[in-house]
C-alpha cells in the first residue's frame, strides 16, 4: 500500500502514529475516552508559513471559519492570517473572540437573518452581500442603529470554475449578485449610507487543478477589476476567493501551489496595482489551511466476520465524520485515507471493511481496505478530518454523545 501524502506530514516512532509530537496511545489516554477529533498545530503553522512563502507579500491570507469553528482552533488562527470569512452569527461570535479586528471579518453566505445582519453591523464586520434584497436590509438595520454598515459585493462571475468539487459561481446561483446586475445594484444604492468598499468573488471549492485555479484567478481579477472601473467609490478590498482543494483520496495529487503564486504575482503587478495601489488584495481558504492537520481517532470494539468478509466496527462513524462515509457531497463512493494508528510498522494486509456504530448501512468508514491485522482496542485514525469534519456531520443522529476535539 503506498502512503497517502497526507498520511506521511504526521510523525511515527515504534510503530504509533503521533500527533503534534504525542504518542496516539497516549494522546487517547490523555483525552479519556474515544472517539476523537485531534488538530496538530505544527502542521498548521507549516501550511501557513509555506503558503506565505510562495504567494506575493502583498496577498492577505483569510481563513474560512466554517471549515473548522473550533475556538481553539480559530484563537490559533488569529495569529496566523490576516482576516476571517464567516458565515453565520456563531461564527462570527467566534471570530469577534480574537484579536482579529472586526473590520478584518467579512460575512459571507446568503439567507442572513436581519438579526444576523444587526449583530454584523453593530460588531462593525464587512458584510458581504449575495442580492439586492440582503442590501435593502442592511441599509434598514444601519439606519435603525445609526451606523454605516461595512460592505462588500459579492458577485455571481458570468463563467464556470471547472474541476471544482463544489462549484459556487456561474449560472443561476444562490451565492452573490449576478455581475451584469452590479452596474444596476450600485447605482440605485449610490446615496444611501452603504459604506461599499469592494467586492468578493468565490466560485468553487475543493480544486486541485492549478492551471485551473490560475485561469480562474486571472478571470476573477478581471472582472472584479472591470466593476471597480465602473462603480464610482473607491474600491479597498478585493476578494478573490480561493477553492484550493486538498488530496483526499488515494489517486488525488496535492496541488500544485507554484504556479498559483506565479500567477497572483503578475495578476498583482500587471493588473491590480498599476489601478488599484492600496486595494487590500485577499484570498480565503478554508480546508487547505486546516483539512490536512485534523484526524479522527475511534477504536475497534468488535471484529467480525461474515460470509468471508472481516470487519473492524469502531466505536465512532458518520454521525461524527460524515464525509468519511462519502455522503457529504461525494458522487462516487471513495475511502479517505485511514490507518490502524498503533500499527504503523505492520507488513502483514488483510482486507477488511472498517464500520461505524449507527445502525444503517451508510456507516461505512472504509470499504475493502487494506490494513495490518488489527484486534479489539485498536486505535482506528481516519486522515483528513480538521476540516468539514464534526460541524459537517449529524451528531444527533442515533444519539451519541459528541466526541472531544482537541488541538495539540
Ligand atoms: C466555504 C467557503 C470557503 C472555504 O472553502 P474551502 O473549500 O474550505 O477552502 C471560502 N469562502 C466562502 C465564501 C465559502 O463559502
Amino acid at each position: 500500500m503506498s502512503l497517502h501524502p497526507s498520511i506521511g506530514m504526521f510523525d511515527v516512532a515504534e510503530d504509533i502514529l503521533a500527533v503534534g509530537g504525542i504518542r496516539l496511545d497516549r494522546l487517547a489516554e490523555r483525552v479519556g475516552t474515544t472517539p476523537f477529533f485531534a488538530y496538530d498545530r505544527r502542521l498548521i503553522n507549516a501550511r501557513v508559513s509555506y503558503l506565505r512563502s510562495v504567494l506575493p507579500r502583498d496577498v492577505k491570507l483569510s481563513y474560512a471559519v466554517k471549515a473548522n469553528p473550533m475556538p481553539a482552533l480559530v484563537q490559533h488562527m488569529a495569529g496566523l492570517v490576516d482576516s476571517f470569512d464567516v458565515a453565520s452569527a456563531y461564527e462570527m461570535k467566534t471570530a469577534l473572540d480574537t484579536v482579529v479586528p472586526p473590520a478584518r471579518i467579512s460575512f459571507a453566505g446568503p439567507g442572513k437573518t436581519s438579526q444576523e445582519l444587526s449583530q454584523a453591523v453593530a460588531a462593525g464586520v464587512t458584510i458581504e452581500m449575495e442580492s439586492a434584497g440582503e442590501a435593502t436590509r442592511i441599509l434598514e438595520v444601519g439606519n435603525r442603529l445609526g451606523i454605516r454598515p461595512r460592505v462588500a459585493l459579492r458577485v455571481n462571475p458570468d463563467y464556470q470554475v471547472k474541476g471544482s468539487g463544489m462549484k459556487m459561481g456561474g449560472g443561476p446561483q444562490q451565492f452573490g449578485i449576478d455581475a451584469e446586475q452590479v452596474p444596476g445594484l450600485l447605482r440605485h444604492f449610490a446615496d444611501t449610507d452603504l459604506d461599499f468598499v469592494g467586492f468578493h468573488v468565490f466560485a468553487g471549492s475543493q480544486n486541485l487543478h492549478a492551471d485551473i485555479l490560475c485561469d480562474a484567478l486571472s478571470h476573477n481579477v478581471g472582472l472584479l477589476l472591470s466593476l471597480a472601473d465602473a462603480c464610482g467609490f473607491h474600491v479597498r478590498y478585493l476578494n478573490l476567493g480561493g477553492g484550493f482543494g486538498i488530496p483526499y483520496f488515494e489517486k488525488d495529487q496535492p496541488l500544485d501551489l507554484l504556479p498559483i503564486g506565479q500567477r497572483l504575482n503578475d495578476l498583482i503587478e500587471g493588473s491590480i496595482r498599476p489601478v488599484l495601489p492600496d486595494a487590500r488584495v485577499v484570498i480565503e481558504l478554508g480546508r487547505y489551511l486546516v483539512g490536512e492537520a485534523g484526524i479522527y481517532v475511534t477504536r475497534v470494539i468488535d471484529r467480525k466476520v461474515s460470509r468471508g468478509r472481516t470487519y473492524l466496527v469502531v466505536d465512532g462513524g458518520l454521525h461524527h465524520q460524515l464525509a468519511a462515509s462519502g455522503n457529504f457531497g461525494q458522487v462516487i463512493r471513495r475511502n479517505y485515507p485511514l490507518v490502524i494508528g498503533n500499527r504503523m510498522g505492520g507488513q502483514d494486509c488483510e482486507t477488511v471493511s472498517v464500520v461505524g456504530c449507527l445502525c444503517t448501512p451508510l456507516d461505512l468508514l472504509g470499504d475493502n481496505v487494506c490494513l495490518p491485522s488489527a484486534e479489539v482496542g485498536d486505535l482506528v485514525v481516519i486522515f483528513q478530518a480538521g476540516a468539514y469534519g464534526l460541524t459537517a456531520s449529524p451528531t444527533a443522529f442515533l444519539g451519541h454523545p459528541l466526541p472531544p476535539e482537541i488541538l495539540v
